[in-house]
């Protein structure tokens, strides 16, 4: 089966779903951007599983995917992917843009997620093309096959983005 997908505009800390995607870095230990807003508003449970995660297998290389719980926040867990940060080695930073969604959905699977909800990834302070990156996004998504997730929703933050996955969104449909 296809999930549906939705897009919405707001603040994904805000989002009741089974599991928010977080665009963490590398370390794991929190930073700005979502990645600071999740941490802030969950409390410092997801911090200590992260920590546990980095002892346990060291640093999440990008295009991978973890999972801690979601500690203060409304989801049930946080689902961790390191994006690209935009460089002229477009192939390799396109492929590993779309790891990222792959490998939260794989993940999300194994957890019995029926919702999950995605920010969009690498476009903020690691400067992925905004039109680029939700390309990808969508077409990732919409050639995931699940029969454990129901629904996909992009949480955009900003006009742009919600304009920009409103319009791709709608050329894929018809
Ligand atoms: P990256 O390092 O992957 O670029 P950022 O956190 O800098 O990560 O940005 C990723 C996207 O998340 C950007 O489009 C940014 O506007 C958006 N964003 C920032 N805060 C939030 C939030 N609270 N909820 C949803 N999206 C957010």
């Amino acid at each position: 089966m296809k999930p549906t997908i939705e897009i919405i505009k707001g603040d994904i800390t805000k989002i009741n779903a089974d599991a928010i995607v977080n665009a963490a870095n590398s370390s794991l230990l929190g930073g700005g951007g979502v990645d600071g807003a999740i941490h802030r508003a969950g409390g410092k449970q997801i911090l200590e599983q992260c920590m546990a995660i980095r002892n346990r297998q060291g640093k999440c290389k990008t295009g991978e995917a973890v999972f801690t719980s979601a500690g203060n926040l409304p989801a049930k867990y946080v689902i961790h992917t390191v994006g690209p940060i935009w460089n002229n080695d477009e192939e390799k930073t396109f492929k590993l843009l779309a790891d990222c969604y792959n490998h939260s959905l794989k993940l999300a699977e194994t957890l019995g997620v029926k919702t999950i909800t995605f920010p969009n990834i690498s476009t903020g302070v690691y400067r992925f093309p905004k039109e680029l990156a939700g390309k990808i996004a969508i077409e990732t998504v919409r050639n995931f096959k699940s029969e454990v997730i129901e629904k996909i929703i992009f949480v955009c933050f900003d006009d742009e983005n919600e304009e920009i996955y409103k319009k791709l969104l709608e050329q894929k449909n018809k």
